[in-house]
């Protein structure tokens, strides 16, 4: 491999002689932590003289990539952004009036710019670590109040990925809750069409029969187990539901609605009229449109579906002390814990965006939003009745924001041509009907716009506001949003004091580096984030004509040619919401390969024991039986293992999931070898992309064998975690898989093989797939290479400088990991009764987030630093964790206690720590300040340890109410 030369020799802006004639650093060695000076310092204490010694030593020469990556040269930040800007320009943003779950909204600037463009929101982790997640949590249960409030149901989740896969979750939750005795399911002709696409597609491999039909003339004589209900319907209607529920109930069915939220502030909720489920999108909460996304989907059911609920649920529960304190609840439906039995996939959720919908409901309080909602109607009522004017016929008969306009004699192709004149989208239903959704931004002037577009050439006077038209038979009259919450911040000072209340509670990388092993919590530079916030990408209806999408249509384009150059891999999907999303599409394009192949009966999903949850959750949700392939002692693949099991089922093998570099953190030399046997077979190999941050620029998926190939953009290409969502998980495929991947009936992609829709938006979260290519396009290939080169070289010096005080569970044949590493402190429980948790829970008193617990091996750590911290940090989370090794020694040696500690007691509060009385064997400066460097930067816990277990068996998911804090 010819060494490239890394870094400058001069890597100051400082030129020695005191002028500032030096280049200024690039954005490279602003992304990437440590300078060659500490490059230098690292590689000396692994004893490897250069970064490409290191590289050559880690990964097996045989799967190199010999070349650089064929990607555009790096740009700094400040071209990258002009560039964009010019691409920018070439989406039109027209006023969107096409409704279908989408709508222009007033993002709050206090919620923009101290939320949605925050870092100290938007670089958090998801909040595994409740000590150091509490203000997240908190806007998290605030979110579940509000869909509970408002649907009128018992429970909620903290947010699922969009609309339609809200929807496709409740079906899955209704087939199962009713035990699959009939495998019918309702869809109403009126839902949303891409989420009829979402479910046709889920429903497929699971054998499940979509009934697509009128829920007014549906006959109940054949059996269902569960319907979907769209309210108000897609097309604006307001129907009511009760008889529908009730016969659907008579025949034990559960019932979704699948409701706008706005709406139901003035709408009978589903909960009241005896819906199960309700599913939907907070987007008009403040999220802007993003030409698809993100943004946060809801899903609402009773409480005695509570262990069958996707996703995850924020609960209430107390600290040691007694106190409240917040904690993911339920933790046994998930994949994590559950694998192939799990409740549902998903892992990566929509957190920021549930946090702003939330917050927006803070913003406005019950009031707000009632007016709100009630002035998009009256617009809604006044266009109608100009409309009705002009002789135009209003199909609805009840309606909310949406209107369908039946043309008569007037053409579609001259209402489209006056529209295009004013910059107007409305939504087309057939050449003889129009829709029109309202939204939060319409005013007085749009309805005169809207009235002359529709008047033709006559003359359009102005128009007044009308009063509501909402009979009382389809009103709320119950009351929400009642606690205090939404009612003690309207004045912009308390809310920016709540929101940095909260915000201070959280620890994320402006704090400190978050290790986690597997999950890649690196730089999210402002530069990246900008441009999702600018209304050329921000302010697009996802289904607006491509003909105004231009801009983004480059985008894709070349983020799909950059993401295929980089995994070696032909084709790409950028629809996948998150990793799980590109798992579940991915299957499906082999299952659908497979089929056209005549080899529809491939069903056998082989497994490594060491994958993550996901991989088998979502080989189920494709209809395929997981077959687990044991690991060896060195955490590699079972070769033997595996070659039984491809022979055993090699006439039913579908695929192998794989992780690379292995989810221990090694490359396995072997890798060609395991993909080989799984070819030999007729399977296809399925990679997991999460470790892509070893490979990038060094070795490439579709070289090393890979068939299928995600990539989490919120991993490795800088979409920050949002502290759980959003993310993006795209998906690579080889050549004979390309036809496969996923479509959209609305805006037409997609090939006529392909497997389905697996998202509402055709590209997903659009707008932030900008992050990831202003990344790409400020790194250049040398800049993603050494990145890499780095995230390698960070996580072993850490496993290093750790490796006396901390056995490195697995190591390649060079001695050397990945890019991460997993510590093994098993041996702690036998020798000082310390568990993982007591360390992780320690680590919070130094400042720092722990690495990834438990996983993939119980009782161990997996740090995983990645390239953007820089040496400094790395030593000083090292010092930490020597630190409490010395803490473990000290109860080893029966020098302290073993239940009274520093660990056992760990993470302490500052309330628990500023009290008269202290009576524990330390000192409090021993508890608050481990380090003298601790002082300088001291981040306080907002409580002390969490019992989950106590919060699972009192199960509470929405706000406590304020008498309850007063009584602690
Ligand atoms: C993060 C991760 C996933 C899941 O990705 P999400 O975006 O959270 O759905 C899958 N596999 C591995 C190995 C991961 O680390």
């Amino acid at each position: 491999m010819a060494s490239q030369a890394l870094y400058p020799e001069c890597s100051s802006s400082q030129s020695t002689d005191g002028n500032f004639s030096a280049q200024s650093l690039t954005f490279k060695q602003r992304h990437i932590g440590p300078d060659s000076h500490y490059v230098k310092k690292m590689l000396g204490v692994l004893e490897v003289k250069t970064l490409d010694d290191l590289i050559d030593k880690v990964i097996p020469p045989n799967i190199r990539l010999n070349r650089f990556l064929q990607l555009p040269t790096a740009l700094s930040e400040y071209a990258a952004l002009g560039n964009l800007k010019n691409i920018a320009a070439q989406n039109q943003v027209f006023r969107s009036f096409i409704g279908m779950g989408y709508y222009q909204c007033i993002i709050p600037a206090v919620i923009q710019r101290n939320i949605l463009e925050n870092p100290g929101w938007y670089t958090a982790y998801t909040p595994y670590q409740p000590e150091i997640a509490q203000g997240r949590l908190e806007a998290l249960l605030n979110f579940q109040t509000m869909i509970i409030d408002l649907t009128g149901l018992e429970i909620a989740n903290a947010s699922l990925l969009d609309e339609g896969t809200a929807a496709a979750e409740a079906m899955n939750m209704s087939y199962g809750a009713t035990k699959h005795k009939t495998h019918n399911f309702f869809v109403s002709q009126d839902c949303h069409p891409q989420t009829i696409d979402v479910l046709q597609t889920r429903a497929r491999p699971l054998g499940i029969n979509i009934i697509i039909g009128n829920h007014i003339t549906f006959d109940f004589s054949q059996p269902i187990f569960g319907a979907v209900l769209q309210y108000p319907a897609s097309d604006g209607s307001i129907y009511k539901y009760h008889v529908f529920i009730e016969q659907a109930h008579a025949e034990g069915a559960l019932v979704t609605v699948a409701a706008d939220p706005l709406s139901l502030t003035l709408l009978e909720p589903p909960g009241e009229f005896g819906a199960d489920i309700a599913v939907g999108s907070t987007q008009r909460f403040g999220s802007p449109m993003g030409y698809g996304g993100p943004h946060a989907g809801y899903f609402a059911t009773k409480e005695k579906y509570k262990r069958q609920v996707p996703g995850r649920v924020v609960g209430v529960s107390k600290d040691t002390h007694g106190n409240i304190a917040y904690r993911l609840s339920l933790q046994t439906r998930e994949q994590h814990i559950r694998r192939e039995k799990a409740t549902s996939n998903i892992c990566t959720a929509q957190v920021l965006l549930a946090v702003i919908a939330s917050m927006y409901a803070v913003y406005h309080g019950a009031a707000g939003l009632k007016v709100i909602a009630l002035e998009i109607h009256q617009h809604t009522v006044t266009l109608a009745e100009g409309l009705k004017q002009l002789g135009y016929n209003i199909t609805n008969k009840y309606f909310f924001d949406t209107l369908r306009v039946d043309l008569g004699p007037r053409s579609v192709k001259d209402i489209l041509a006056a529209c295009k004149l004013k910059k107007i989208n409305l939504r087309l239903f057939s050449d003889s009907s129009v829709g029109i959704s309202l939204d939060e931004t319409t005013t007085i002037k749009d309805i005169e716009d809207l009235l002359g577009i529709f008047a033709g050439n006559s003359h359009t006077p102005s128009r007044k506001l009308l009063p509501p038209q909402l009979p009382l038979e389809i009103s709320r009259t119950s009351n929400y949003l009642t606690h205090p919450v939404f009612n003690s911040y309207h004045s912009e000072t308390e809310l920016l004091r709540y929101l940095h209340k909260l915000e201070l509670k959280d620890l994320s990388l402006t704090t400190s580096m978050i290790p986690l092993g597997s999950c890649t919590m690196k730089l999210n530079a402002t530069s990246e984030m900008m441009p999702v916030t600018w209304p050329e990408f921000s302010n697009i209806h996802p289904f607006a004509p491509q003909s105004q999408t231009k801009g983004y249509q480059v985008i894709f384009q070349q983020l799909e040619n950059w993401l295929a150059e980089i995994t070696g891999l032909a084709g790409v999907s950028l629809q996948p919401n998150a990793g799980s999303q590109g798992e579940y599409a991915g299957l499906l394009v082999i299952r659908k390969y497979n089929e056209s192949r005549r080899e529809g009966h491939r069903n056998i999903c082989l497994i490594p024991t060491s994958a993550h949850g996901t991989n088998p959750a979502s080989a189920v949700m494709c209809g395929m039986k997981v077959v687990p392939v044991a690991c060896d002692n060195g955490g590699n693949i079972d070769i033997d293992d595996l070659k039984a099991k491809a022979e055993k089922h090699s006439r039913e093998l579908a695929a192998l999931m794989v992780t690379y570099p292995s989810t221990h953190g090694v490359f396995e030399v072997a890798i060609q070898e395991i993909c080989g046997v799984i070819h030999d077979h007729g399977g296809q190999v399925y990679m997991d992309g999460a470790n892509m941050n070893a490979q990038v620029g060094l070795c490439r998926p579709g070289d090393i064998g890979a068939d299928v190939c995600h990539l989490n953009l919120h991993k490795t290409f800088c979409i920050p975690h949002g502290g759980g969502g959003p993310g993006m998980g795209p998906i690579g495929v080889a050549i004979h898989l390309k036809p496969f991947l996923p479509g959209h009936s609305i805006v037409e992609i997609g090939d006529e093989l392909s497997m389905g829709t697996v998202s509402s938006a055709p590209w997903g979260s659009s707008s932030i797939l900008l992050i990831s290519w202003m990344y790409i396009v400020m790194m250049g290939a040398d800049g993603l290479t050494d990145a890499t080169k780095v995230a390698i070289l960070n996580a072993n010096y850490i496993a290093k400088r750790l490796e006396s005080y901390y056995p490195v569970l697995y190591k390649g044949t060079n001695g050397l990991v990945a890019h991460e590493c997993i510590l093994d402190l098993r041996s702690f429980k036998k020798s000082a009764g310390v568990e993982i948790d007591d360390v992780a829970k320690r680590l919070m008193d130094f400042g720092f987030h722990a690495p990834t617990v438990s996983w993939p091996v119980a009782g161990t750590i997996m740090v995983e630093p990645t390239e953007s911290e820089s040496l400094p940090e790395l030593e000083r989370f090292c010092e930490a964790m020597i630190t409490i090794r010395k803490e473990i020694s000290e109860i080893e040696s029966g020098k302290v206690d073993v239940e009274d500690n520093l660990l056992k007691n760990a993470p302490h509060t500052a309330t628990n720590l500023l009290t008269a009385k202290w009576n524990h064997p330390y000192s409090r400066e021993q508890a608050a300040y481990p380090l003298p460097w601790v002082k300088n930067n001291k981040f306080w816990p907002a409580v002390g340890r969490v019992n989950a277990a106590f919060g699972d068996r009192n199960f509470i998911c929405s706000c406590i109410p304020m008498e309850t804090y007063s009584q602690e």
